[in-house]
């Protein structure tokens, strides 16, 4: 049989054993709405509460600054439309050209109720910096939104100074951190973000759940009317399970972050020395400073949709940064974004590796890749 090799982890990640371990119980016996006053409903109340302040240790937060969401795209939504329909004179959003649609379209959505939105070009390996920021200080923005990390390419962001530089021009700031909590140290407090955004579904907890960060004291509009949980911002019956996986996952991958990210990197280049010593043509896309484990490769001339094909045959998950529709090859707006040549853009595959990969797996990509090429 055909050995399974899974090499999207940017996608999605494998559901930690501790994690759907601490979730049976919320999703058997213990069933009571965490809402209802009597015994019955205790535990899974006190749940919720300690995955609060579980998840608020592991970036740094009060517990009281995080709320349950359904996950990365419903985070990036709040931010985006919550800080907006909270500003009366319809101040504008800063964004970037290559954030996830999550927030690209949300920001679709306030231009078409009077909002207006600025883009920002990121450089060809894929950094906004403070310098760009800052020239778009004549917008007089609500609220400035740069992702921490991009999930195609990889590039991290100099978050730090690009909040400052929000600041310094009276701006909110918020960043779209799902390819990054649970995988680089994130102090929110330290890096002083008003708004956050993470998925559990990318660090080993399950789909379907994530959370905001919201700084104490920072007024947004709510997300859902309702009934009273998560400060009556955010109604609806909370997923018990979910936000207890979530904790569980979040809390493992920070105790192990240091040695799963040199594991990875290590996996990372095992994979690019074959590569390199194959003597295929091919550029890796993104920055210096990036996520460990995602290797963003162009092959000029080539299809990524193809490659793609080609891999699963042999078993091996990753992405594409293109996708046909009936006759063209459509190249992902962040390729576009950071103008990489249709040549390459169009033969590009992304492969993000996870600890949980092992030298056999980056061995055998690297021959399928070589097989594919020569
Ligand atoms: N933001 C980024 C950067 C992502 O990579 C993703 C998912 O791929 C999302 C947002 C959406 O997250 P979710 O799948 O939890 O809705």
């Amino acid at each position: 049989m055909k050995r399974l090799i899974y090499a999207d982890n940017a996608a999605t990640t494998r559901l930690d054993p501790d994690a759907l371990n601490a979730m049976v119980p919320f999703l058997t016996d213990e069933y009571g709405n965490p809402s209802q006053p009597y015994a019955f409903s205790r535990k899974p109340k006190m749940a919720i509460r300690e995955a609060r302040e579980l998840i608020a240790s592991c970036i740094g937060a009060y517990p009281e600054e995080i709320f349950f969401t359904s996950g990365g795209t419903e985070s990036d939504n709040w931010a985006i439309k919550g800080v907006s329909f909270n500003n009366s004179q319809k101040k504008a959003t800063i964004t970037s050209a290559f954030e996830h649609h999550a927030i690209l379209h949300a920001c679709d959505s306030i231009e078409k109720l009077g909002y207006p939105v600025s883009y920002l070009q990121p450089s060809h390996e894929g950094y906004i910096s403070e310098e760009n920021l800052a020239c778009v200080t004549k917008y007089n923005p609500a609220l400035v939104s740069i992702m921490f990390a991009n999930n195609e390419i990889g590039t991290v962001q100099p978050i730090s100074q690009l909040c400052s530089q929000a600041h310094k021009m009276g701006a909110l700031f918020h960043t779209d951190a799902v390819q990054v909590i649970g995988h680089l140290p994130v102090n929110v407090h330290e890096l002083d973000v008003d708004l956050l955004s993470a998925s559990a579904h990318k660090f080993n907890g399950p789909k379907g759940v994530g959370f905001l960060y919201l700084k104490k004291g920072v007024k947004i509009h709510s997300y859902a009317d309702g009934g009273a949980q998560e400060h009556g911002m955010r109604a609806g019956t909370e997923n018990v399970a979910g936000i207890v996986g979530m904790a569980a996952a979040l809390s493992k991958n920070c105790s192990n972050m240091i040695d799963n990210s040199k594991r990875v990197k290590l996996l990372e280049s095992i994979l690019i020395d074959a590569l390199n010593s194959s003597g295929i043509e091919y550029i890796r896309n993104g920055g210096s400073v990036r996520l460990p484990g995602l290797i963003s490769l162009s092959f000029p001339g080539a299809d990524g949709e193809a490659i793609l094909h080609r891999l699963d045959l042999k078993g091996i998950c990753v992405s594409t940064g293109s996708a046909c529709n009936s006759r063209l090859t459509e190249v992902s707006h962040v390729l576009r974004a950071i103008g990489l040549d249709e040549l390459y853009a169009k033969g590009t595959i992304r492969i993000s590796l996870s600890s949980l990969n092992n030298e056999d797996d980056v061995v055998e990509i690297s021959k399928a890749i070589e097989q594919i090429f020569c």
